[in-house]
């Protein structure tokens, strides 16, 4: 029986199929290739396509015996989700209860999916905790939010049991130098540093410094992606397993400065990484940083890549090997 993975071709997806394909399971990817590159995958049954066509999922799911699915499509940038909220109900929401129904159809009950940080919005408290309040600051997290509560009653009613894991930023890239991170446009700290490393880009914005941390500037929580890949394929042993639906904290609870990134990343590199500060940006909270002990206790989890060097290095190793990503493609 084989898994599906929606949005396997783009940043996490394809870093999951690999995982997956080295644990010796079979792969079947949704992508609409909208932001993912179908060079990224290294193994699998790709079907390009739309989530939200109920024909091409029912086809899908006829050609291939799936047995649970491992849901990462949706659009994802914060800043685009408060200028087009249509885009993001539409992709995320209606896209997502496209692939209930066609799981519902084909009697498929166990999947697990991509939520994120952005469900809590301004934490209470750091390092946050699953049953901390959730309370979205913009469209995106929201969306992600209602995903969440949609499989909480697809479960209760139709027994479609769900791992939701909430992860905080992604970073790195495969031990092979084949696969990393192109996102276009970028919106993510350590890849815009390291274009700015290699001059792609003149200098890297900080949002504020003059936030209450240690050197003014935000702190956040940074998780290996290939760690991440590896809780999916915990997660799906924990449906497996029989196990009640549940959420998950992915982060590695260590958080880490904007500065002490373009330092690091400085120090990575050897080369200059000119700076400039701008103001903060609204909903920008001052430090996000994950409690997983939950995932660590209930999966096993253990992220095997938390130091912030380490992590840099991996992303570094993918961006000066790949200075135009997966190219043009
Ligand atoms: P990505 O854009 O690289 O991957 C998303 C993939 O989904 C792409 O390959 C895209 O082509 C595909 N896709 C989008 N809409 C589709 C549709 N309607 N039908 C078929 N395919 C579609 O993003 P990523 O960084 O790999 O993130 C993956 C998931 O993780 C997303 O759901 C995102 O919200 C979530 N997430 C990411 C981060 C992060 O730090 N990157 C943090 C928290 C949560």
């Amino acid at each position: 029986m084989a898994i599906l993975v929606t949005g396997g071709a783009g940043y996490i997806g394809s870093h999951t199929v690999a995982e997956l394909l080295d644990r010796g399971e079979e792969v079947v990817v949704l992508d609409s290739l909208v932001t993912g590159h179908r060079e990224s995958l290294l193994g699998g049954k790709l079907y390009v396509g739309d989530l939200r066509d109920k024909e091409l999922l029912a086809k899908l799911f006829s050609e291939n015996e799936i047995e649970a699915v491992i849901h990462f499509a949706a659009s994802s940038l914060v800043g685009e989700s408060m200028k087009d909220p249509v885009k993001y109900y539409d992709n995320n929401v209606y896209g997502t209860q496209c692939l209930l129904e066609g799981m519902q159809k084909a009697g498929v009950n166990k999947i697990v999916f991509s939520s994120t940080a952005a469900t809590y919005g301004e934490p209470e408290k750091v390092p946050i905790e699953e049953t901390d309040r959730t309370q979205p600051s913009n469209v995106y997290g929201e969306t992600k939010l209602t995903m969440e509560r949609m499989m909480s009653w697809f479960d209760q009613v139709l027994g479609i049991k769900y791992v939701a894991l909430r992860y905080f930023n992604a970073a790195g890239a495969h031990a092979s130098g084949k696969i990393g991170e192109d996102h276009r446009p970028e919106s993510h700290l350590i890849p815009l540093v390291l274009q700015t490393a290699l001059k792609q880009r003149e200098s890297i914005a900080v949002f504020g410094d003059d936030y209450p941390t240690g050197d003014g500037t935000c702190i956040r929580d940074y998780i290996h992606v290939t760690d991440l890949a590896d809780a999916h394929v915990r997660a799906v042993t924990y449906l497996r397993n029989g196990s009640a639906s549940s959420v998950f904290n992915l982060g590695n609870g260590l958080g880490f400065s904007v500065k002490e990134v373009i330092e690091t990343a400085k120090e990575v590199t050897g080369l200059d990484i000119p700076v400039v500060i701008q103001e903060r940006r609204a909903g920008d909270p001052a430090v996000l940083v994950a409690s997983s002990e939950k995932a660590r206790s209930v999966l096993g989890w253990n992220p095997a890549r938390a130091d912030l060097k380490e992590i840099i290095r991996s992303a570094w190793s993918w961006h000066s090997s790949h200075p135009q990503g997966y190219g043009d493609n």
